[in-house]
């Protein structure tokens, strides 16, 4: 049984470059804000594939020279991840490596199959053996058990099976492919680097290591880059909807990045002043929840014309695995992570804006800490509609019954986070901000706020995973 139903990644690869296990890893410390939990990465020399992998960030897993000296060759690819259940567990790290008939292969996944249950039970009873509890396995059992002759031919059969969200990056001895599904959930994006290309799941990595953005890959696209240059396949049927994800968007992906052809922080912005227009509120100063909420609260202050105030500071330094000291002095829970300004809030009232509302827990704590610090009123914005349904796609929600707006009214969370007042942003008005762009006729996923899930799934999952359906 499958372990890890809410998988959040990040995904990135390089061909072509005498310093690819190097600049690898910079790819991937720029991508550590989608998955904190363990990473790996894996080279090739044209004959050999050799791996690093470990639990923890990057730089931690990454901490010693010498690990770069065994992940030798001029391609690599690597990967971040981060996983609610069974999290601590080594065995799901990534990128998975194997070695099969026709040789070695590694694959990089973000995103998450919704029948990989299903297809592992049939394999799993033809006499398939299964080293993890990743859904990404699945698509490797496949590939290596496909009969044809290429490659190519091998993946697309393999994943002509699968369904779901993915983006990947796939390594063998010679030859590096990235793939993204056919609704495009996640993001994939294609640069260039001294001749070198380059693949990452958001363009934030091509800054960093001075590539250039080319474009992104295509919904379906299959890109298969060796030594003889770059090859594009479109294998799958072409009716399918192109859903990309919005809450990338809004809060998944960083807001230096260009993402399904358009720049976060821009977009992120207009659904702050979207939210201004379409919930106004007297107040003196407009604040964010850092970082989450930053972007949106600029927009929002903008747009209202309130003075826009740093009432939160966060402490960037605090790691998920917090340690906290003695029972004495436990609970300190958001503490840890914000502090108030009291200078700023003191007899203020004050908007605050995040960007989306899970199980409520946060909010509830934030409010309180900016009532202690003085402020008059608490107005609360969120720029994305409420969040009443998980994800199956890749981003971590919790289940049906933990999500506060599953089964609370927008009045019921006011009063449970203590807010003066509470409001959402419509799917409305998400879609009359896509609109400054150009992007409303994009058919977005936006499952978790309305629960029409675009890739329909095993009733299985459906019933573990919903919880109240
Ligand atoms: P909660 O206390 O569960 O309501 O948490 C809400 C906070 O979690 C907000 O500040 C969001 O920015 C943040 N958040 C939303 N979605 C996710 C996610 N998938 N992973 C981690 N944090 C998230």
């Amino acid at each position: 049984m499958f372990d890890k139903l809410h998988e959040e990644c990040g995904v990135f690869g390089i061909f072509g470059h005498p310093e690819a296990a190097n600049l690898t890893y910079l790819g991937l410390y720029a991508l550590q804000h989608r998955g904190q939990e363990g990473c790996g990465i894996v080279a090739s020399d044209g004959l050999h594939l050799k791996s690093h992998l470990g639990m923890g960030l990057v730089a931690d897993v990454f901490r010693r020279d010498d690990i770069f000296e065994k992940l030798p060759g001029r391609s690599a690819i690597g990967h971040v991840r981060y996983s609610t259940a069974g999290g601590n567990d080594m065995k799901n790290v990534q990128p998975i490596v194997v070695d099969y008939s026709r040789g070695s292969i590694a694959v990089a996944h973000n995103g998450n199959l919704v029948n990989a249950q299903e297809i592992r039970n049939a394999l799993e009873k033809s006499g398939s053996i299964f080293s993890t509890t990743s859904d990404t396995e699945t698509i490797i059992h496949l590939l290596a058990r496909s009969q044809s002759d290429s490659l190519v031919e091998r993946l697309c059969e393999a994943l002509m099976q699968v369904k779901g969200a993915y983006s990947l990056t796939i390594l063998t001895e010679t030859r590096m492919i990235a793939v993204r599904d056919p609704n495009g959930f996640r993001p994939l994006s294609i640069g260039k680097l001294d001749g070198a290309v380059v693949v990452a799941s958001e363009s934030c990595a091509f800054d960093l290591i001075e590539a250039e953005y080319i474009r992104e890959v295509e919904p379906g696209e299959v890109i298969v880059i060796d030594k003889n240059g770059m090859q594009s396949y479109f294998p799958f049927p072409k009716e399918t909807r192109n859903t990309p994800c919005i809450f990338e968007y809004i809060y998944f992906s960083r807001p230096d990045s260009r993402i399904f052809n358009r720049m976060v922080y821009p977009v992120r912005k207009e659904f702050g002043r979207q939210l201004a227009r379409q919930y106004p509120v007297e107040a003196d100063l407009v604040m964010a929840v850092p970082d989450s909420g930053m972007a949106a609260a600029l927009g929002y202050a903008e747009e209202s014309g309130i003075p826009f105030e740093l009432g939160l500071i966060r402490n960037h330094y605090v790691g998920r695995t917090f340690i906290e000291p003695q029972q004495s002095i436990r609970h300190f829970g958001v503490k840890l992570k914000l502090n108030p300004i009291r200078e700023v809030i003191e007899g203020k009232r004050v908007v605050v804006v995040d960007d989306s509302i899970v199980r409520g827990t946060t909010s509830r704590k934030i409010v309180k800490m900016i009532r202690n610090a003085g402020a008059r009123e608490v107005h609360v914005r969120i720029s994305s509609p409420p969040t009443s349904f998980p994800c199956f796609y890749g981003i971590d929600t919790p289940s049906r019954k933990e999500l506060i707006s599953a089964s609370h009214t927008i009045d019921e969370i006011a009063r449970y986070i203590t807010a003066d007042s509470l409001c959402y942003m419509s799917l409305e008005g998400l879609h009359a901000a896509l609109e400054q762009f150009g992007d409303h006729k994009i058919d977005f996923c936006e499952a978790c706020f309305s629960g029409n899930y675009p890739v329909k799934f095993p009733r299985l999952m459906e019933s573990n995973q919903l919880g109240l359906f």
